[in-house]
This record gives structure tokens, sequence and C-alpha cells, in this order.
């Protein structure tokens, strides 16, 4: 019977010991990855603004949100010195032109989120020889939204919360469960919860776990760099294949919108 007890009480300790924080590895479309932490394989993550006539909040102060949600990301256990503001550019976000960019969005939201969802991460990941790595992020802020001044006062936070989607976390919960993850709580449980509380500004335990499962050793993920690049295999080529298939011996680029809502 003590040993039954012994047992329960292990048990009990190892699945409380089980992670709050969820990255890109427990989203159902990423099975494929088989379990594997997907980061980025180099530091810093150079992120730039572009400034456009008609954005919230102007260039400078963007700018300036940006860096202090970076400032956050660098007091993590694991992720310190991982992203890097490197000024402004006058290319707008595109996904897939290599460039981590930051813009506000002013019309045809819908194309990138809910009509209600402050911002959205755009990250874009490869695949190859069954290794999964990001290659690139892009932050887009929905300029269609009524924000609330002290929600633009706060725009940092709001940084701080997609610059987690941008090293490979993602929301812990999901107000309705979608994603495979569990269901919200009445209150948010880190800076990660889908829902804009102020409150929830600082690192969390959590995050912190979440930044050394993909950041182990504060170093960026380990392995043979991906030098020449990455030809997407033509559509039809490998329609036959099956998906295990592709990811094993073809090179893919998938992208992935994780968005932030209001309360
Ligand atoms: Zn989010």
């Amino acid at each position: 019977m003590r040993i039954c007890v012994g047992a329960l009480v292990v048990c009990l300790l190892v699945s409380s010991s089980v992670s709050a924080y969820r990255t890109l590895t427990d989203e159902p479309e990423l099975a494929g990855a088989d379990g594997q932490a997907i980061g980025w394989t180099s530091w810093p993550i150079e992120l730039a603004v572009f400034e456009q006539a008609g954005d919230l909040v102007g260039g400078p102060e963007t700018y300036a949100a940006l860096e202090a949600g970076i400032a956050v990301w660098d007091q993590s256990a694991c992720a310190t010195g991982s992203l890097a503001a490197i000024g402004r550019t006058p290319s707008p976000a595109q996904l897939g032109d290599g460039r981590n960019t930051v813009q506000w969005v002013h019309e045809n939201w819908s194309r990138y989120g809910d009509r209600d969802a402050v911002a959205v991460t755009e990250t874009q990941y490869q695949i190859k020889a069954g290794r999964y790595t990001l290659i690139e992020a892009d932050i887009l802020l929905n300029g269609t939204l009524a924000w609330h001044p002290s929600m633009l006062q706060q725009l940092a936070g709001v940084f701080a919360h997609e610059l987690g989607h941008v090293l490979g976390i993602v929301h812990p919960c999901e107000p309705n469960g979608e994603n495979g993850a569990p269901r919200c709580g009445p209150q948010p449980m880190s800076l990660m919860h889908p829902l804009y509380d102020p409150r929830a500004f600082a690192l969390t335990g959590d995050d912190d776990e979440a930044t050394c499962f993909l950041y182990p050793g504060g170093q960026p993920r380990q392995g043979a760099e991906i030098e020449e690049a990455c030809a997407v295999a033509s559509p039809g080529a490998r329609a036959s294949q099956p998906i295990a298939a592709i990811a094993i011996f073809a090179c893919a680029l998938l992208t992935l919108r994780r968005r932030r809502s209001r309360r």
C-alpha cells in the first residue's frame, strides 16, 4: 500500500511539473516535428520598423515600444540578447523576404487576424532534413482597430507578447481550446496569454521555462547550418508523397499566424 501511495505521489509530482507553457512543438499542425524544439539557429533576431502615413503611433514611438518589449525578454532565463531592434526599414512586411519587420496594417486586416486582435505575428519556419527551424517573423499591428489610448501607452506590452511568438512560444491556452490548447481560465496565466491584460506584462516562470526549452543554455539552437536557399518543391511534384516524406527529404517553407486579442 505504501508503494502505491508513493507511486501516486511521484505521479502527482510529475504531473505538477508539467509546464504550462506551449511552443510551436505543441501545435497540431507541427506534429511532424515529432517533439523537437522549434526555434532560431542564429541570434540576434533583427527587427526593423516600417513607418507609413496614418500609423496610430509614429515611428519613434513604435520603435521605442519595440525596444521596451525586447528588454522584457532580455530579462528571461535563456533568451537574453536574442532580439535586436535595428532601426527603420523602407520595405513593408512581406513574409518570405528574409527580413523581420514590424508594421502597422491599415486595411484588409482580415487577411491577418480577427477583427478585434490588436496584433499578429507571422512566423515562417523551414523544414529540411527533418529539422524545423524558425527563419523569419513579422509583427503586424492592427491599425484598423479603435485602440484605447491606454492600450497605445502599453504598446510595449503588446510587443513583449508578440516577441514571445517571434521566439517560438505560443499561447499557453486558448479561449475555446483552439489548436489543441487547454481552455483558458478566468485569469491570464502569463505574458503569453491570448487576451490582453495590462497586469500580465512581466515574464513568468513559465515564460522562462519556455525560453530554456527552446534555447538551452541561452544559446541559439545548435545544428548544421542550412546554407543553401530553401527551394520549395513545385506544386504537385511531391503530391503523391506522404507528408512525412516531404518533411524528411524535401525543403518546405510554412507559415503560422498568431494573434493576440483584447479584452
Ligand atoms: Zn498571441
